[in-house]
């Protein structure tokens, strides 16, 4: 409020804060940071228009200024090139009267008079305020059509001369920018010393929302800003800190538990999580807390947490949301250091809940407990047999250990995932349920899984980020460590959430501003929900390709022509093999390719020793970076040899090798079993072998942007 007060008072208005700033206004705020606002004059009747008009120079633009019109020309209240005081007084009249006819009770500020300017490229320079990150930039093509087009980059601000070429670079009319076809492009100076003022003005208004700077025309040496529209934020947001991390051991890997609310009846959450932590083979001392029951599973049960005689370091707590406060006090008293808070009925159900949480948020803060949830399922670390979930994926009897964690803000899909990844053989380091992050959040568990030295790829479903601060520096130690981290979030379509009063709101939604984030920290968007653990397992076991030319074995034209377009769709080089083709010749009938694609045919599939001297070629072929191998339907025994060979050049080589099968898995149980044994993920389609690929790609070409070797 009080900066608001600030803004406006400079400008002699008396807009209250949520309020917009009209084109006059705001141009008169832009001016002080040395923008390029084109020039203009606020005219108060047609007299006076046509006096300012006679300073200026014609041609002139006239506008009409309303609090109650926010896009001009939607209205009718902008008329350009207008040539003479003829043209200039019938258009007056025209604007004021499409104004009250586009608003009756339309307070009219006045009629802007600005100079008219030649033609020349339109950008649109814009700022929109995320929750979480803050203020963003956004930089595209401009113009009245900017939402048809769509063509933007955005990065965090303040931006540097650095950041403010490459989001030039990202865009897809950056030839335009450049100059094409003779044409000259924009002095690119112009561009970024626009942008550093913008860094100022939001350094010193913060309580800007929102900023469209469109268009912004760019003739042969010069840039004017034509309209200016400022939109000023309502709320305040707090500062976000980083907390005391030094109880997470005893959350994840905890020398006693209680579990309080742990039941006898195995049908109720309380018995399921007791039962899972007992017969998932917990090796420390447990202790359930039932006030009802002498024991529990053959443990000695205890009617409150005060009553047990040992010290208590992971309290799992699975009572009903009302008595979680109380159970917490204990907690405080106990001196336990973390808790699981598996109850729901808190701020995931409205107000009363929100409160109930804040409640006991305060009670873990006053005895320093780190609090997990509520409303988790737990964590479960195959590794070391610690079961702390009742989710129902773990009552599968194959529970993987290997190398992936997981972290997942929704419980259900979360689990959804694990049982379905563990049914196809993928292991996991960690998985944690964050739930409702009420004191622990992803960022704190990616810092875990940083350090877990179990953990090769850090997975995340994600819902939103609560502490930016805590994610951008967990990603950044996940880059510096190689440890990729993979995000598959949710709402994409949350552009409609608010409403959007300005064009670079409109184009660039809440969630473009994640992906631009995730860029800017080096984080791996997924796409796809089946992308997800086809992803992760890859990154467990693959070597990073050093570029992008991909060496394609397959015994089919038609998969060569199949995984040849879906390279080509995601960008990936299928090049010639410059030293191994003539090689190659030798083990393929002369019907085959023994070029890249290279197709071996069924008859070599059917020598399977064949097959192992071709690929080995490709493999070392210096112009391959990494190699797909799209098979079809062959059978065992003939597939379990395919699968040795594979399996042996995989070890011996630090190129990625990615497999895929179409054909059934039950034709080829022998081949199955020992990829899945070593741990060498088959992909059933070319879709997703490709896309595979693609991701292992890009990770490495993150790491090389980001100067990381
Ligand atoms: P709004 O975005 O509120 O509809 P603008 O002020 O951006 O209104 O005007 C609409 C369009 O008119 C602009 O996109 C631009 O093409 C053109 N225009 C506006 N001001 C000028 C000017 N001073 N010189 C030349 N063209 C202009
Ligand atoms: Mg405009």
């Amino acid at each position: 409020m009080a900066e608001n007060k600030t803004l406006c008072a400079g400008l002699g208005t008396d807009i209250q804060s949520g309020a917009f700033l009209m084109e006059h206004e705001g141009a008169d705020l832009l001016r002080k940071y040395e923008l390029p606002i084109a020039r203009s004059t606020i005219a108060k009747s047609k007299e006076q228009a046509c006096q300012i008009a006679t300073e200026i120079g014609y041609p002139i633009v006239l506008k009409g200024m309303s609090r109650e019109i926010i896009h001009k020309s939607d209205a009718g209240v902008v008329k350009v090139n207008l040539k003479n005081e003829d043209e200039l007084t019938s258009a007056y009249d025209e604007i004021v009267k499409n104004a009250l006819k586009n608003n009756p009770g339309a307070d009219i500020a006045g009629v802007l008079v600005q100079e008219f300017v030649p033609k020349g490229m339109e950008l649109i320079f814009g700022i929109k305020k995320d929750p979480t990150f803050g203020h963003q930039l956004v930089i595209g093509l401009g113009g009245i059509f900017v939402e048809i087009i769509k063509d933007f980059s955005m990065r965090m601000m303040p931006v540097s001369v650095d950041d403010v070429e490459e989001m030039l670079k990202e865009l897809k009319s950056y030839q335009m920018i450049e100059g094409y076809r003779g044409k000259k492009g924009i002095n690119k100076q112009l561009i970024y010393t626009i942008c550093l003022s913008l860094n100022d003005l939001i350094e010193e208004h913060p309580e800007i929302e929102e900023l469209d700077l469109n268009p912004v025309i760019f003739t042969d040496n010069d840039a004017y800003i034509c309209d200016v529209r400022i939109l000023i934020t309502k709320h305040k947001e707090k500062e976000l800190v980083r907390k005391d991390l030094s109880h997470l051991k005893q959350m994840i890997n905890p020398q006693s538990i209680a579990v309080i609310g742990a039941s006898t009846n195995e049908k109720k959450n309380g018995g399921r999580l007791f039962k899972y932590v007992v017969e998932n083979g917990y090796k420390g001392k447990l202790f359930p807390i039932n006030p009802g029951a002498k024991e529990v599973k053959g443990y000695k049960a205890y009617p409150s947490l005060l009553e047990v005689p040992d010290e208590v370091e992971l309290a799992c707590i699975i009572v009903a949301a009302k008595h979680v406060p109380d159970v917490m006090e204990e907690c405080v008293a106990k001196g336990v250091k973390a808790a699981i808070i598996y109850s729901s009925g808190f701020a995931e159900t409205g107000e009363e809940g929100k409160k109930l949480q804040e409640q006991i948020l305060a009670i873990a803060k006053k005895g320093n407990i780190l609090v997990l949830g509520p409303n988790s399922i737990g964590i479960a670390s195959p590794n070391n047999n610690i079961y702390t979930a009742f989710g129902a994926a773990l009552e599968t009897k194959v529970k993987v250990p290997g190398n992936i964690g997981f972290v997942s803000q929704s419980g259900a899909m979360g689990s959804a995932l694990l049982s379905r990844a563990w049914e196809q053989g993928a292991g996991f380091s960690r998985w944690i349920s964050v739930a409702n992050e009420a004191d622990l959040t992803t960022s704190d568990f990616m810092e875990v899984l940083i350090e877990d030295e179990l953990t090769k790829v850090i997975t995340v479903f994600m819902e939103g980020i609560k502490n930016p601060k805590a994610f951008s520096l967990a990603s950044a130690r996940a880059l510096k460590a190689k440890k990729p981290v993979l995000v598959y979030k949710t709402g994409r379509s949350s552009i409609g959430k608010r409403a959007v009063q300005s064009h670079t709101g409109s184009i660039a939604g809440d969630d473009a501003v994640y992906s631009f984030v995730f860029k800017k920290f080096g984080v791996l968007r997924i796409n796809r929900i089946d992308e997800i653990i086809d992803v992760s397992r890859a990154f467990t076991v693959q070597p990073l390709p050093k570029g992008k030319r991909i060496g394609v074995i397959t015994a089919s034209g038609g998969a060569c022509s199949i995984i040849a377009d879906l390279c080509s769709e995601k960008g990936l080089e299928i090049p010639e093999l410059v030293d191994t083709s003539e090689e190659i010749k030798k083990y393929i009938p002369p019907f085959g390719s023994a070029q890249n694609p290279v197709d071996v045919t069924a008859e070599v599939i059917a020598v399977p020793e064949m097959f192992k001297k071709v690929v080995e070629n490709v493999m070392k072929d210096p112009n391959i970076d990494g190699i797909i191998v799209m098979l079809t339907t062959n059978a065992d025994p003939g597939a379990f040899i395919i699968a040795q060979s594979l399996i042996e050049i995989f070890k011996e080589n630090d190129k990625p090798l990615v497999i895929g099968r179409l054909g059934a898995d039950n034709i080829a149980p022998q081949a199955m079993e020992l990829y899945n044994k070593e741990k060498l993920p088959v992909y059933p389609t070319p879709e997703r072998v490709v896309s595979v690929m693609d991701y292992l790609v890009k990770y490495s070409e993150i790491l090389k942007e980001k100067g990381i070797t």
